[in-house]
């Protein structure tokens, strides 16, 4: 099960470690298949995982279900520097709480069509949608 919602998602970096349906609402737990990150300060490779972070974000809804990720951003510490720092999540900006294929399906509804339909549509407030 995990493995076909692995391939569901469709985000190539990712699996899918748990699931919770909840209503109408898909919670995915998901993490980066790699055990390893970049120190962006030397660029060196850090194995070394120092703490574990969840944050949510909505992405692309399956079928009739919302879908939450709930993201397992883990932090490291780099042995060279001494500093410990955020895995970089490519599929979601620093501070957002969707992933850029949600902004992307956002922006496409927009072209053909109004914000407030595309707010509504989504659930979000026009203040979001913009
Ligand atoms: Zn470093």
């Amino acid at each position: 099960m995990k493995r076909v919602l692995t391939q569901l998602l469709n985000l190539s970096a990712l699996v899918v470690e748990s699931s919770l349906q909840e209503g109408s609402i898909l919670f995915l737990s998901v993490s980066k298949k790699t055990k390893i990150a970049i120190c962006p300060q030397c660029g060196k490779k850090s194995e070394h995982l120092h703490q574990n972070q969840n944050s949510l974000g909505k992405d692309l809804p399956m079928g009739d279900k919302e879908v939450i990720l709930n993201v397992n951003r883990r932090r490291f510490k780099c042995k060279t520097c001494r500093k410990t720092f955020n895995e970089k999540l490519d599929f979601v900006g620093a501070r957002k709480t969707y992933t850029h294929r949600y902004a992307e399906n956002i922006v496409k509804q927009l072209i053909s069509s109004n914000v407030s339909n595309v707010a509504e549509n989504n659930g979000l407030t026009d203040e979001e949608s913009r």
